[in-house]
């Protein structure tokens, strides 16, 4: 089969080919697990962060891509959750022990056997990948190949978000940074929380207008002080000001979500603005999203579908990866990026 293979770790402003095209064997599904026929596979930053060494991988040389749709082709003989042409999605969830507090809990993505699609297992950069079967979800019928496979990343990651914010019906939101995954975030707690009302912290104006048209209650710029005191409020920026900033905002026992991998060095002294009456006393809460667990996938895939949420996309061959790297890299045009398999 065709795959594109990352054979060493490299900065993609000296090497801009990272990958290469290679011809492996079809992988034989073990006995749990499925083999998919890749239909589409997302393009992730976390492939940046692999191929520059952020996260590297486990494995060498290994097959990239963790937003995958598929075809189930065959499947390993203790196989029942799926059929032989099911369409199914994998996200960066693996694997994971299955018997430690996390796993039996349902946070699998805190295990400490944690296995990441495409990092330390070969991903969908590939014409076939398998997966054990309990880490490939249905994709309902409402999205098509190339719309489900951004959502099993970013989209899956903000259900997480929103679902760790502990948000009863009535409270306050409040949304810091306003990118792509703050819009799914806004237009899912608009319909889970009908009764809340959504306050949105964003430098830009264009950004602030974008969340009042969303339905966003109010919007203002990263410091400002909201009208109302907020319960919980969700971070998807990369730095620290909107951090201390959102604290102040927070009602007692409120919480703070930080959906970000990591946060930047670069505004790191913001830090030392933190007061502690002011931003932590009162019982406030901080909390970080560690990527998904598996209900997040397949909840947020049907609430998708419910909601109508069709991420934009842009189309690239398998062999054109490094291509669509280079662009994301550089931010060159919006809308996520697919490959498209078959
Ligand atoms: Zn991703
Ligand atoms: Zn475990």
């Amino acid at each position: 089969m065709q795959a594109m293979i990352l054979r060493q770790l490299c900065d993609i402003a000296e090497n801009p080919r990272p990958l290469e095209p290679a011809d492996l064997p079809v992988p034989e599904p073990a006995a749990n697990e499925l083999l998919v026929k890749v239909l589409t596979c997302g393009v992730c930053h976390t492939e940046l962060d692999e191929i520059e060494g952020r996260t590297p991988p486990s494995l060498l040389p290994v097959v990239l891509g963790h937003q995958v749709v598929g075809t189930v082709v065959a499947s390993g003989r203790d196989v029942a959750a799926h059929a032989i042409g099911d369409r199914v999605g994998i996200a960066w969830i693996y694997s994971a022990c299955g018997a430690c507090d996390f796993c039996l809990t349902g946070d699998e993505n805190l295990c400490k056997e944690f296995k990441a699609t495409g990092r330390d297992a070969n991903g969908g950069y590939a014409e076939y990948m398998t997966v054990p079967e309990g880490f490939a979800y249905g994709i309902p019928d409402a999205l098509t190949d190339a719309e489900a496979a951004p959502l099993l990343c970013a989209g899956a990651i903000g259900y997480r978000s929103l679902r760790l914010a502990k948000l009863e019906d009535g409270q306050n939101l409040g949304l810091t940074g306003f990118g792509a995954s703050a819009h799914l975030v806004l237009k899912l707690a608009i319909h889970q929380y009908p009764k809340s009302r959504c306050f949105v912290f964003a430098r830009s104006e264009r950004e602030r207008e974008f969340a009042l048209d969303l339905g966003a209650v109010w919007a203002g710029d990263t410091e400002a002080e909201s009208p109302e005191r907020l319960h919980a409020i969700i971070d998807t920026t990369p730095v620290w000001k909107p951090v201390v900033e959102a604290l102040k905002n927070l009602e007692s026992g409120g919480r703070l979500v930080i959906n970000a991998i990591r946060k930047e060095d670069s505004d790191k002294d913001y830090l030392l603005k933190l007061d502690y009456p002011t931003h932590l006393w009162d019982e406030k809460e901080i909390k970080s999203v560690a990527n998904v667990a598996r209900r997040d996938a397949s909840e947020f895939l049907a609430l998708a579908a419910e909601l109508g949420i069709r991420p934009e996309t842009q189309e690239f061959a398998l062999l054109d990866a490094n291509q669509a790297l280079l662009e994301l890299k550089t931010g060159k045009i919006r809308g996520a990026k697919v490959l498209r398999i078959r």
